[in-house]
């Protein structure tokens, strides 16, 4: 690293550029053959009913375990995916993982909850997207209406007819369709009319500290209204106090996906998180 230069003396690399540009060197070489040799992993994390604290469905999250680098977060690794085109690999592989684990544990069952997966702006517009994830749900054997595709508002804004069409292609397939992050683009919102989406998910940004912050409350009590009124319903993530569930339940929030109800976790543990959640009727203790 360019510190072996010692302090005050020049060196063509600021240390900490330098040593940011040899981990995503790493980083990039490792995601291939992470991609290659199906390292990746897919984690789970439960939505709760505000109505009822029952279990409402779940998102698919990909967990990375590197040889080199220990624990990866997607944070980090997806957008380097987007910038080198390995996007569409991995979103496949993580798409045909999510159906594995779907057969493998039995999540018919959870029907009608639906599995949320991340479909990155970059692989959304790519034009083999319909095909491409058809022929892993015909391949795998899994029905697409056990599933829902989170967009950002970045992957749905722009050429608006073409989009439109996909989106209701996508739908008659059987998918069902969320704005993820919402809040954070700054697309106007005419588009939600447009476009027949069942679903806002309501940004963490929004969501975490609205005990504290009146903007944020109303900002969400906005965002629920306007979603009603268009016949979508909400879902807030990155709820993590009591507190903070009972203020979404008293603005009509629909479902809520935080820690304060669960962490997301492997698939095998799912099926025990429900039960308990039946069990000990801690969904309705936490509302
Ligand atoms: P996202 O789609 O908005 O996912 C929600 C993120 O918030 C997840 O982080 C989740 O673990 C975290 N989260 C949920 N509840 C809480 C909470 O109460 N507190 C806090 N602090 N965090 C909470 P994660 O898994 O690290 O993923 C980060 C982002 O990476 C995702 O944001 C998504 O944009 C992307 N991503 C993750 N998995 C996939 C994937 O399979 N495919 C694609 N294309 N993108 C993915
Ligand atoms: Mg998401
Ligand atoms: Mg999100
Ligand atoms: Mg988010």
């Amino acid at each position: 690293s360019a510190k072996q230069f010692g302090s005050g003396q020049f060196s063509f690399f600021h240390g900490d550029s330098h040593d940011t540009a040899k981990r995503t060197l790493i980083l990039e070489n490792e995601l291939r053959r992470a991609i290659e040799y199906k390292q990746m992993r897919v984690h789970y994390q439960p939505k709760i009913a505000l109505r009822d604290g029952s279990f409402a469905g779940m998102e698919a999250l990909v967990r990375w375990n590197s040889d080199r680098l220990g624990p990866v977060s997607p944070g980090e690794f997806i957008p380097l995916a987007e910038t080198t085109g390995l996007i569409i690999p991995l979103s496949e592989q993580i798409i045909e993982l999510a159906c594995a684990d779907f057969l493998k544990y039995d999540f018919a069952t959870l029907s009608p909850a639906k599995i949320s997966l991340n479909i990155s702006a970059f692989h959304f517009k790519h034009p083999a997207l319909y095909e491409g994830l058809l022929s892993i749900f015909e391949r795998m054997n899994c029905s697409p209406s056990h599933f829902e595709l989170e967009l950002t508002e970045g992957a749905v804004m722009g050429e608006g007819k073409a989009i439109e069409d996909l989106l209701a292609r996508l739908r008659e397939a059987g998918f069902g369709l969320s704005i993820d992050d919402f809040g954070t683009g700054y697309s106007s919102l005419s588009y939600l009319q447009r476009f027949q989406v069942d679903w806002l998910k309501i940004d963490r940004s929004f969501v975490h500290g609205i005990a504290g912050k009146k903007e944020n409350r109303h900002i969400v009590e906005a965002i629920i209204k306007m979603a009603h009124s268009l016949q979508m319903k909400v879902v807030a993530e990155g709820a993590e106090t009591h507190e903070e569930v009972e203020i979404l339940a008293g603005l009509g929030c629909d479902r809520v996906q935080g820690y304060v109800f669960a962490k997301p976790m492997p698939p095998e543990e799912i099926q025990g998180y429900i039960e308990e959640l039946a069990i000990v009727d801690k969904g309705r203790k936490l509302l």
